[in-house]
């Protein structure tokens, strides 16, 4: 029977967020009771209301003193933009690093005070999500599970510290995890400083598209309902203290990206590309294994080229509005 067959309570952390907001929307399709602690940076969808169990806590995960009573914490809050870790990286280590660190010695400490109580105390799951940035670049091939972390630029650091931070609170505490890894994730609600998004709010406006270098770094996409669906399944059926990735089928270099976006706007590529901008740390492509996910029974069900219109009519309607 899967974790998730009767009704949990759900710790969220930066649910306001891209990936956060669509994962309590299916929890609580799904019948969960939810608790969402996100501090609303700039990054977060503050205007969202959920329909369902839900309870907002506007706190900052580095300095909150407590989180409620739950069987599962899923923690999506995190400074997420590559290009902002290096020009200003405390941020990153803070809510990255130190907000992970202050979760799980918020857990770590109420299973002490339990037993100093007497009574018995049993940790919620943790689940941290992460990305595929931790492993650096790989020019073929994909990277699986147990690869080595090499992270490249100042956003992955942090990512991959807290995943160490979370193994090693669960060797020598005994907080049992789910890691997840996931590529670059596209849909609606993302923030527009995001290639996807910032592209087509560009083309919106009559404005060019910055894109970094010569554009031929590649990325994996997976449409953000996909990935909730996989972040789903593995929280419910995924094997304690493992980690599991997830990516789509769908591998296109950054100037792919955005010359299939002009197509959309009927206008070409060379006319609107702005190459001036560049930055260091570019890794040249992320790639992941994700049998072990597909395993548990999720499968990708969306493609860029048939989402991307839905996509472009969001970001008109939030623009014109
Ligand atoms: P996002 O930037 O859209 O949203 C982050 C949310 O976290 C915001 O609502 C923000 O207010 C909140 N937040 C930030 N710092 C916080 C703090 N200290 N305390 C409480 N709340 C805080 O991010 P996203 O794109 O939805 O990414 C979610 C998670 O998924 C992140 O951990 C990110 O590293 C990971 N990830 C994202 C992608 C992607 O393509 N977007 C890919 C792989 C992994």
């Amino acid at each position: 029977m899967g974790r998730l067959e009767s009704k949990k309570t759900i710790v969220v952390t930066g649910g306001l967020g891209f990936i956060g907001s669509h994962f309590i929307e299916m929890c609580l399709k799904n019948g969960h009771k939810i608790y969402n602690i996100d501090k609303e940076t700039y990054a977060a969808n503050t205007y969202l209301e959920f329909d369902g169990d839900y309870t907002h806590i506007k706190e900052d995960i580095s300095e909150v003193t407590d989180i409620p009573k739950c069987d599962i914490v899923v923690n999506f809050a995190a400074e997420s933009h590559v290009d902002n870790s290096i020009d200003e990286s405390f941020s990153f280590i803070s809510s990255n690093v130190i907000g992970v660190y202050n979760i799980l010695e918020i857990l770590k400490n109420k299973r002490i005070q339990a037993s100093l109580r007497g009574q018995p105390y049993h940790y919620p799951l943790y689940v941290q999500i992460s990305t595929d940035e931790v492993f650096g670049d790989i020019l073929e091939g994909f990277f699986k599970e147990d690869a080595v972390h090499t992270p490249s630029n100042p956003y992955s650091a942090t990512k991959s510290g807290a995943e160490q931070l979370v193994v090693a609170w669960a060797r020598t505490y005994d907080i049992p995890y789910l890691i997840t890894r996931t590529t670059n994730n596209y849909g609606k609600r993302q923030h527009h400083e995001k290639l996807i998004p910032r592209a087509i709010t560009s083309l919106i406006k009559g404005e060019k598209v910055p894109v970094h270098g010569n554009g031929e770094y590649v990325r994996n996409w997976i449409h953000v309902e996909d990935n909730v669906e996989a972040l789903y399944t593995i929280v419910d059926k995924g094997e304690e203290n493992n980690s599991y990735h997830i990516a789509a089928d769908e591998e296109y270099s950054v100037k792919e990206i955005v010359e299939i976006i002009a197509e959309i706007f009927n206008v070409k590529y060379e006319d609107i590309a702005d190459h001036s901008s560049d930055r260091s740390g570019c890794d040249l492509r992320y790639a992941l294994n994700c049998e072990k996910t597909e395993a548990l029974g999720w499968s990708q069900k969306r493609h860029l080229k048939t989402t991307l219109e839905e996509i472009k009519k969001y970001y008109e309607e939030k623009i014109g509005g």
